[in-house]
């Protein structure tokens, strides 16, 4: 029996690969601040592989984790990917997620850790002290 168009649509959609997201999405998962930094890291790791493709772009316990897939095969470029992810990820303990200037790991409240200079520091703490603040 012959599959329907619309059977025939819904198979041909499952079977198209998605489209990886580019940088522009991956950079808006984290902060200003980083968003230089993960581009930075993008532009090097895309000059070792061209094609790898990222799995995951976020900020956890106050440091950047960036996770891709189908990292290159070659020994010696895998080591360098790595390295430049690790050294990125470093990084961003040092670096105020929010305006991009020196900053360090801190609990603007009970329930975040974040990389924050002093002025977003109180801003943060500020802000999520009181729903009646601006
Ligand atoms: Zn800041």
């Amino acid at each position: 029996m012959e599959p329907n168009d619309q059977e025939k649509r819904l198979r041909a959609a499952l079977e198209t690969p998605r489209p990886a997201k580019d940088i522009n999405y991956w950079v808006n998962c984290v902060g200003e601040g980083w968003r230089p930094l993960v581009r930075g890291l993008d532009a090097n790791l895309r000059d070792i592989d061209s094609n790898y493709v990222i799995e995951q772009v976020k900020e956890k316990f106050g440091g950047l984790r960036f996770y891709v897939n189908s990292p290159p095969e070659d020994e010696d470029s895998f080591a360098d990917f790595y390295k430049l992810i690790q050294d990125a990820e470093e990084l961003s303990f040092r670096i105020c997620e929010t305006c991009g200037t020196a900053g360090k790991g801190c609990k603007p409240n009970k329930y975040s850790i974040r990389t924050l200079c002093p002025l977003c520091y109180r801003r943060f703490a500020t802000k999520h002290a009181s729903e009646d603040d601006d």
